[in-house]
């Protein structure tokens, strides 16, 4: 177990938001405030919706993936948006997370070489463009044991497609890192606030074409109650995927131990 991380931050924004669940008065959301606003560090609530079991998970998704790979060369961050994860803002009561994991992680198996070790996490934002079409995007950041070829990311590239009418200009980002980067990239993965992106059309002033770019905001109080009571269905380990691992059983409910499984097939 890994030290219980306190951020001052942290904590005022769990309070806010349990405050928010309160004054709503509906019985899910008192429901979640109550579990909430037991959360502590030696019996964490464990709740997808807990920004405090959040921010320990993001610790703990840094060391498991150090302790994977911290010794390899290269590894490659991968970020990919699929267009089930894609849902309307308001509508988030019929999202079904665990579904969204266990589909993308048959596909990713599938499309990585055989035998690849990956590790990654479920992120979401509200995604806008010119303050239209609202809507709730989940996307993976991923860590992949190596580096990806030329081939390989053309398969994951037209599995997961470019769809305008989603709001997806790019579905696969993949870069290669050094592994003195992966403590940066592994706490990427996970996030302990979630962010508005509220995109836009930039013109540059060298007269060359507009491309599109996006600010980060924060969620307004709707939307983070939107989101929590959503999240507030989950485990906080729910958006976690472990390809070519082994999870190792914890006591403790917010620990990620993962094994290597076998060797890995070359050529
Ligand atoms: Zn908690």
């Amino acid at each position: 177990m890994t030290k219980w991380r306190k951020h001052t931050q942290a904590q005022t924004a769990a309070d806010d938001l349990v405050k928010r669940l309160r004054k709503i008065g509906d019985p899910q959301a008192k429901q979640l405030a109550k579990n909430l606003s037991r959360c502590r560090e030696d019996d964490p609530c464990g709740s997808l919706a807990c920004r405090l079991c959040r921010e320990q998970v993001q610790g703990e998704f840094i060391e498991a993936a150090f302790r994977l790979w911290g010794e390899e060369s290269f590894v490659t961050a991968l970020t990919i948006i699929s267009r089930n994860g894609i849902v309307e803002e308001g509508h988030l009561d019929g999202f079904d997370l665990n579904a969204l994991v266990r589909r993308d992680r048959v596909r990713l198996k599938r499309l990585l070489p055989e035998g690849t070790e990956a590790l990654g996490f479920v992120d979401v934002s509200l995604n806008t463009f010119d303050n239209a079409n609202p809507h709730w995007c989940f996307h993976w950041h991923i860590c992949v044991r190596g580096e990806l070829g030329k081939a390989e990311l053309r398969r994951l590239r037209s599995s997961y497609r470019h769809d305008e009418s989603a709001g997806i200009y790019r579905a696969v980002r993949a870069e290669v890192i050094g592994t003195d980067e992966l403590r940066s990239v592994a706490g990427y993965c996970v996030k302990g606030d979630f962010k508005r992106r509220s995109g836009f059309l930039a013109t540059p002033r060298s007269g060359r074409n507009p491309y599109r770019d996006h600010r980060e905001q924060s969620l307004s109080k709707r939307e983070a109650v939107e989101l929590a009571l959503a999240m507030g269905n989950y485990e906080v380990l729910a958006p976690l995927m472990a390809i070519s691992l082994k999870r190792k059983r914890v006591n403790w409910p917010l620990a990620i131990r993962l094994q290597h499984i076998g060797a890995r097939v070359s050529g």
